[in-house]
């Protein structure tokens, strides 16, 4: 095709780039205006099922997590039961040796670090924690 032509989708002759109808009737800027509706539909349409896959994968991935969470309850039923006393600075005491924390935990008084070292033997956790010392410190 010359450079500054284009071809009449109908009848398949050339005609000048700015010719807004062709001869045979062929209207080149309604062509274009359906053209570029139908862009902009499919453009949406696009959008739209992204938007729906997107929705999709965000809720594939809070159910994930969800299960994820319900199994990590289950693995530490401990946190769930309320029978359980559950030291307030439980969290800190991964940075202390095993014998501060059977200290810590006999600070708590006899009655409740026995109670802790009955729980300890129960649920087998709390390995951070010489029990042993605990044991000697509440007889
Ligand atoms: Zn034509």
């Amino acid at each position: 095709m010359a450079r500054g032509k284009k071809i009449c989708k109908s009848c398949n002759t050339e005609q000048g780039v700015r010719s807004l109808v062709c001869q045979c009737g062929f209207d080149f800027v309604e062509d274009k205006r359906k053209r570029d509706f139908q862009n902009r539909e499919l453009k949406q349409q696009k959008e739209e099922k992204k938007q729906l896959k997107d929705k999709i994968k965000r809720e594939e991935k809070e159910k994930k997590q969800e299960e994820k969470e319900a199994k990590k309850q289950q693995k530490n039923p401990i946190v769930e039961n309320k029978n359980f006393f559950i030291p307030p600075d439980y969290e800190k005491t991964d940075k202390l040796s095993s014998k501060e924390n059977a200290e810590r935990i006999l600070s708590y008084g006899k009655e409740r670090a026995r109670s802790l070292l009955n729980q300890s033997r129960l649920s087998k956790t709390w390995n951070h924690v010489d029990w042993k010392i605990v044991e000697e410190g509440v007889r």
